[in-house]
């Protein structure tokens, strides 16, 4: 599979890079697939770094494209920004995860969440204000969601953004920062908005070596976040031995292949009573 995916992967980057007319066959494609119903959520299992339990998910979106298979967002979450189509996307998405955490809530645990992307095009796109028809769907459903987004989105200075943010969190919404450690060096939108965790990205947690500059970093990540009340989440967890250093770092969540792939809805529902002690 994971050789035909990069096949896919290949035919659809050549498009991108190619002509405006592959491009504008891509976006038709992207529509019908809004249309029909060809996008899926896959689940990405967070755990509690120390109990190994599962506590929240991050929503990853897929195309279950009628030719080319299942679709990994790299392959067209760029076009869709470009289209604004990822304004309709994002919104089925985080209907999707609503519904799901919810469920998940009363199955397997009360406090149990989970996690949604939202790109700057989202924010920048979507009408000014969250239609009502719309963010009812999910509102009662506010606590049981965090919206990801990236520390660029944060430097944004437009009122419309901080605005949106506030939006989502009168809603109970959590904010995470996506990507931790790779967007800018400010942290003064630490100060501004009220962050409820962080995500420190991968390439921190792969380069860790013992003593090396990426285990201070991620050190000094979290206890810096820690003495704000913010919790961290590593991302990118592959091995036992990353785990290991992350435990005694004192991080509390952890997200990679170590403890699952992203899984289809069914499949992630079926790995919620089990201990992720990899
Ligand atoms: P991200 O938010 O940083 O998501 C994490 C990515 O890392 C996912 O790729 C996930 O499959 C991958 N990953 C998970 N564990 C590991 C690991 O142990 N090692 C490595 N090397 N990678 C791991 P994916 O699903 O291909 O998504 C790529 C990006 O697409 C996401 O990066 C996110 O920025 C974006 N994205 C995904 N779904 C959505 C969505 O619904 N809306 C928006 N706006 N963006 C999305
Ligand atoms: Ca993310
Ligand atoms: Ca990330």
């Amino acid at each position: 599979a994971k050789h035909q995916g990069r096949n896919r992967f290949n035919y659809f980057t050549a498009a991108m890079q190619a002509t405006a007319q592959a491009r504008l066959q891509l976006a038709g494609e992207l529509r019908i697939a809004l249309a029909e119903g060809q996008f899926v959520v896959h689940y990405q299992p967070i755990v509690d770094l120390k109990t190994g339990e599962i506590r929240k998910a991050e929503a990853l979106v897929r195309w279950q494209h009628p030719v080319h298979g299942l679709l990994n967002p790299g392959e067209f979450l760029a076009l869709s920004e470009e289209t604004g189509l990822i304004v309709e996307i994002g919104d089925w998405v985080f209907h999707q995860a609503a519904r799901q955490a919810e469920l998940w809530r009363s199955r397997y645990r009360s406090d149990f969440q989970i996690g949604v992307n939202k790109s700057a095009a989202q924010f920048h796109d979507e009408k000014k204000k969250i239609q009502p028809g719309n963010s009812t769907q999910w509102e009662h459903a506010g606590a049981a969601l965090a919206v990801e987004i990236t520390e660029a989105l944060l430097l944004d200075s437009s009122p419309l953004v901080a605005e949106k943010i506030m939006e989502l969190r009168n809603a109970g919404v959590q904010i995470a920062i996506d990507d931790f450690g790779t967007g800018y060096s400010s942290l003064a939108y630490l100060r501004k908005f009220e962050i409820d965790y962080l995500k420190i990205h991968e390439s921190f947690i792969h380069q860790m070596a013992p003593h090396g500059n990426d285990m201070a970093l991620c050190e000094a990540i979290i206890v810096m976040a820690h003495k704000l009340g913010i919790k961290v989440v590593a991302e990118g967890v592959e091995t036992p031995i990353q785990r290991d250093w992350l435990v005694s770092a004192g991080c509390d969540y952890g997200q990679g292949y170590l403890f699952s792939h992203p899984l289809p809805a069914e499949e992630f529902e079926a790995l919620l009573n089990t201990r992720l002690r990899a």
